[in-house]
């Protein structure tokens, strides 16, 4: 028996090239991803604009599968986290934040990372499979069903404009880092834009990477969305100590990086995240290194708190520091945010997204076995 089709995955070029190959015009594929990702309808007897046959036809040779809500969680604050059930006992989550003026989903692009980043739960638990494009825009697709349902909506997303919709941004900041899963990850993007399913403009939907460089000129090429890059330190030395990653492309490269990806940016400028951990690097000199960064590349830093977790052996920097570091960057002229935190009751909140995965690379057993150089020594 051949497969099923799963028709969630299927981008525009895709699905067009799918219908032509069922000798059907192009046309059906834009009705299909109206269907399916406008108006989040999964069963194809209700697509009634669509011939009797070819419903019978897709019924037969095609799905739309959609991961498990293995827990859903709704924060005081309205804040939501999804666990999705994606076999194998692994698990990914989803965040949606709501806030006056948008609606942020945070999602996952794979179960686990490879990054081991040292301040980040996921990268502690090691790394299992990239998730398909499927898994990756059934995210979009199930939150927004969940939310609807919830609020009893009679109208769909598609219908409201864009400064109304439920969810207005995406991020793909969940577990995982997109750019080592770019094939799959670059449809979904293309299907978050798409007019025909969820209608984003570029700069609502924004991609963070913690510096892989050669996929960064990719998708500035492929699919230029807004970037977030995770920088958590301002040299190399210190860097090296919290994204192993930085060892392969240091910041020399990565803000040269930086810089080819504003050519082609939907937005004029590229966020820093930081997150602030005491006296690792929340220190006067860092701030006055992360100056200097800011006069090479335009940008926007946001200070991220910490969410301590045992394993990491880091701690959260003081509110005080915190807004001390931010007047700091502020008094040169750097545009600088703080983040809120935000669903802190329900474990939502940055860097807590852990899900549950079963570890192929071994990475968590060989962060704790590994002898780390303390922070301390390389910052004295
Ligand atoms: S911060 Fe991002 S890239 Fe680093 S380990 Fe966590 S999920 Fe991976």
């Amino acid at each position: 028996m051949t497969e099923s089709l799963n028709l969630l995955g299927l981008d525009n070029e895709a699905l067009t090239q799918q219908v032509a190959e069922w000798g059907h015009k192009p046309f059906r594929a834009k009705q299909l991803l109206r269907w399916i990702h406008q108006r989040g309808v999964s069963d194809f007897a209700q697509m009634t604009d669509l011939a009797k046959d070819f419903r019978a036809q897709l019924e037969r040779q095609c799905t739309i599968q959609l991961a498990d809500v293995i827990t859903k969680k709704v924060s005081s604050d309205g804040t939501r986290k999804w666990l999705f059930d994606v076999g194998n006992h692994n698990a990914i989550e989803t965040v949606f934040i709501p806030e006056d003026d948008r609606g942020t989903l945070c999602i996952s692009s794979q179960a686990g990372c490879a990054v081991a980043c040292r301040f980040c739960s996921t990268g502690h638990q090691g790394f299992n499979r990239n998730l398909t494009t499927a898994e990756i825009i059934g995210q979009l697709w199930s939150a927004r069903a969940d939310i609807l349902a919830d609020q009893g909506a009679a109208r769909l997303n598609s219908e409201l404009n864009e400064h109304d919709r439920i969810i207005s941004n995406v991020v793909m900041m969940g577990m995982g880092e997109p750019l080592l899963n770019y094939h799959q990850v670059v449809p979904a993007l293309k299907l978050m834009l798409d007019d025909n399913a969820y209608g984003l403009s570029r700069r609502r939907v924004t991609v963070s990477t913690s510096g892989v460089v050669p996929m960064m000129d990719r998708l500035s090429q492929d699919c230029p969305v807004a970037l977030a890059v995770s920088l958590h330190a301002p040299n190399d030395e210190l860097r090296d100590q919290l994204i192993p990653l930085n060892k392969k492309y240091p910041l020399a490269e990565l803000l040269a990086a930086c810089n080819r990806y504003l050519e082609y940016a939907p937005r004029d400028f590229i966020t820093f995240e930081y997150i602030m951990l005491d006296q690792i690097n929340d220190l006067d000199k860092h701030a006055k290194e992360l100056i200097d960064i800011a006069k090479e590349v335009r940008c926007k830093i946001n200070l991220i708190p910490f969410n301590p977790f045992p394993e990491s052996g880091l701690k959260r920097s003081s509110a005080e520091r915190v807004k001390q570091f931010a007047q700091i960057l502020m008094n040169a002229g750097v545009v600088t945010t703080v983040r809120k935190t935000r669903g802190d009751d329900i474990d939502a909140a940055c860097g807590q997204l852990a899900g549950e995965v079963k570890d192929r690379t071994k990475i968590s057993a060989k962060m704790q076995a590994r002898k780390m150089i303390p922070i301390k020594e390389v910052i004295s």
